[in-house]
């Protein structure tokens, strides 16, 4: 069986273990979010990337989420002490080095579909993971704070501000001109069913729907989401301060009512949200928790058996 998946970071990455877990021999290809990626002391950083690699690879922060395990700042203490900026965000010294290599292969000419390739000979994720784009398209966002009224990164406002400004617009700067990284619709064609993990449905699983061609190929497909909304909260994270942004409301009806019929044929709610629906899409409720890797692979078994029923 050959399943595609979109993800994001945190979230996306655990389900993709529970899918790993609940369908061993299945072909998967990842499509990963790199709205949210940033150049930061003159080194290309892509978080969604390597959280789903770390994470898949064995070598993430498990209490943390992303970052490596056993990690230390070293590095970013002494660029601190330089005075560098920014020190909102946290590079370890681990991490560093996967960093030195992709800013060292980009400029060397690889696209950055080679070069997580390339990385990942080395964390062997078990799926194929594909940047949504080679090309640059990065999330920002409109706030008004002391400074005015501006636009920042989206990691700035996420890691910096906690999102604690409210967002005005969140928008991806690039969007149109991207295209698809190589392999990425072909994937899809090629896909029995399509998977959206419980990504946060704006900054990450949004912004790969907003790249020039994806949506429409995902269209074409048997596509079943699971809600990253849970009796009206986000279940960790900050998704809301999302949601409320674009103007849609934080409930498993209103994500679903954002994906909307023309891509969704299945969506799984928890249990509490059992009565969204939408005319098309088929709506079943189940524990949706990733609270254990057991837990995480009984959500993703019943989101595969739901594409796989209605496909
Ligand atoms: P991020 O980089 O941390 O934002 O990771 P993602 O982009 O993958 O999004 C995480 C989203 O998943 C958050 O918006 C949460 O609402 C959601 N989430 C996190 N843990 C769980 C869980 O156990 N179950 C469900 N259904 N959603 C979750
Ligand atoms: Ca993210």
């Amino acid at each position: 069986m050959r399943i595609v998946s979109l993800a994001g970071g945190i979230g996306g990455a655990r389900f993709l273990r529970g899918l790993l877990s609940a369908a061993p021999g299945a072909e998967i290809t990842v499509i990963g979010n790199t709205g949210d990626d940033i150049t930061l002391f003159g080194l290309r950083v892509c978080p969604d990337l390597d959280t789903v690699m770390y994470t898949l690879g064995g070598g993430i922060n498990e209490e943390q989420g992303w970052g490596r395990a056993a990690e230390t700042f070293t590095v970013k203490a002494e660029l601190a002490a330089y005075g560098m900026e920014p020190q909102w965000f946290g590079l370890g010294d681990r991490d560093f080095a996967t960093h030195v290599i992709r800013t060292q292969m980009l400029a060397a000419g690889y696209p950055l579909s080679q070069v997580t390739e390339a990385l990942c000979d080395r964390w062997r994720p078990g799926v194929r993971l594909l940047p949504m784009s080679d090309d640059r398209a990065e999330t920002h966002v409109v706030i008004t704070d002391a400074e005015g009224r501006r636009a920042v990164h989206f990691q700035e406002w996420w890691v910096r501000l906690r999102a604690s400004v409210p967002a005005e617009r969140i928008l991806l700067v690039g969007a149109e001109e991207a295209k698809p990284a190589p392999g990425v619709l072909e994937a899809i064609e090629a896909a029995d069913v399509v998977i959206l993990p419980p990504s946060n449905p704006v900054v990450s699983i949004g912004t790969i729907l907003q790249i020039p061609g994806i949506r429409p190929a995902l269209e074409a497909k048997t596509v079943v989401g699971v809600s990253p909304i849970i009796g009206g909260a986000p279940v960790r994270g900050m998704a809301d301060a999302c949601l409320t942004a674009i103007g849609v409301e934080t409930s498993a009806q209103g994500v679903l009512d954002l994906y909307g019929s023309a891509l969704l044929d299945g969506w799984l709610v928890a249990e509490e949200d059992a009565e969204v629906s939408l005319a098309g899409v088929r709506v079943a409720a189940r524990p949706l928790l990733m609270s254990s890797p057991e837990a995480t692979r009984e959500l993703a078994a019943a989101a595969l058996a739901l594409a796989v029923e209605l496909s």
